[in-house]
């Protein structure tokens, strides 16, 4: 490939990280003040706040300076002894690499299996809970988006099988990929700790993440014997801020003040999730019009479960999504998604959630066609007008 010599702005279609807004950039870029600085406390006790409030809960907040990661791991630890089991539901790459992390860390792993296009049958879930009359299963781990397939997992289901069994498992969600972009009601769903991160809805570099925790989860945590020494709830209980084990890294939270301006007071977080909805279908419109003439088509085939904040849309058979995002990027400077896992090279996915409005998804749908063209991918031009139409 010749060296790309980009002109103008990238176009940033990934599922995150997500494109940063230019005032949160600005944010970031904050001096460094000690952090227990009473006018840091002040910005810190807000941010909290504030991301309870986008959470929907008014339980425990712990934050890691860590990726998503780092919370994944923190939920198992902080609620988990050696040889637990957990159940978890199956959705895709994510939720084998939150299982993957759970087995390295000595729990016993249940999946329940799934169809990634379709999803996980919510009887099957039921199933599984109603047979574990022993209440051997500590914990259910979700995914409520599941950003490598593009698919949403409906939490209140899952509450509801977990009700209905009368059974008493912990229910853990990864909000990675919806927090800030889909609605999301930690304490009214019933959710016990669930994971999110800063790089996504929440608009801001990588590098800090969280788990929310209910006060049921606080009394699994007293008796879980999983090692932990940086992700430990009980230590961090006795630091200042009630979170991070060792330096707090100050310039997320000028950032996170001004992403949580922007999401409650700018815009509204009920806004925020609209814009979402309307996004996501305008380019769910774009691909099912081009899947005429043999062209790619959405990998989720469960209308219910449409995620609004990423799409992954498979390529037809023998072609490689890798060579179409290679020409989207070398030639005019559009950053899409690639599959992860088994999906490597079978799907591209564009990310539409974080920092976005309408000119930006419709430049970005157009560059792909044009990449599609260029490329010699199959499809029916005209993506872009549906698109138009499902926006207008
Ligand atoms: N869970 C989901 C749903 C994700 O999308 C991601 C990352 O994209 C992760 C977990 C892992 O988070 P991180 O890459 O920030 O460690």
């Amino acid at each position: 490939q010749p060296a790309r010599k980009p002109r103008g702005r990238q176009f940033f279609a990934n599922p995150g990280p997500t494109n940063i807004p230019d005032s949160v950039l600005l944010a970031t870029a904050h001096q460094t003040v000690d952090f227990n600085d009473p006018n840091f406390i002040e910005v810190y006790d807000a941010c909290v706040a504030g991301l309870k409030r986008v959470l929907k809960t008014t339980q425990g907040l712990f934050l890691y300076t860590g990726s998503g990661h780092a919370a994944w791991e923190a939920s198992l630890v902080n609620l988990l002894s050696p040889g637990d089991r957990i159940l978890i539901l199956e959705s895709g790459y994510f939720s084998i690499s939150w299982a993957n992390m759970a087995k390295d860390l000595g729990i016993e792993v249940q999946s329940v299996a799934a169809d990634w296009r379709r999803g996980v049958d919510m009887a099957a879930v039921r199933a599984a809970l109603a047979a574990d009359t022993a209440h051997g299963i500590k914990a259910l781990c979700v995914v409520h988006n599941e950003t490598a397939t593009g698919m949403m997992i409906p939490i209140p289901e899952v509450r509801a099988a977990l009700d209905a069994t009368g059974h008493p498992a912990l229910l853990l969600a990864d909000t990675i990929s919806s927090l800030g972009s889909l609605d999301f009601r930690m304490d009214e769903w019933g959710v016990d700790a669930c994971v999110g991160g800063s790089q996504k809805g929440l608009m801001l570099p990588t590098g800090m993440s969280f788990t929310g925790v209910s006060a049921k989860a606080m009394e699994a945590h007293k008796t879980s014997r999983l090692p932990k020494h940086y992700f430990n709830w009980t230590n961090m209980l006795a630091r200042p801020h009630r979170s991070f084990v060792g330096t707090v890294p100050v310039s997320f939270f000028y950032g996170l003040q001004q992403s949580l301006r922007l999401i409650e007071q700018e815009e509204g977080l009920e806004n925020v999730f609209a814009r979402h909805t309307r996004l996501g279908r305008a380019v769910r419109a774009a691909v099912q019009h081009w899947s005429g003439n043999d062209g790619p088509q959405l990998f989720c085939l469960n209308p219910g479960r449409y995620s609004d904040s990423v799409t992954a849309i498979l390529m037809p058979e023998g072609l490689n999504a890798d060579a179409l995002r290679s020409v989207a990027l070398q030639r005019f400077n559009l950053s899409l998604g690639g599959g992860l896992g088994p999906l490597g090279g079978k799907v591209f996915r564009i990310g539409h959630l974080g920092d976005l409005n309408e000119p930006m998804i419709l430049g970005t749908l157009a560059t792909v066609e044009l990449a599609m063209k260029v490329a010699g991918v199959p499809h029916a031009p005209g993506g872009v007008a549906a698109a138009i139409d499902a926006l207008a």
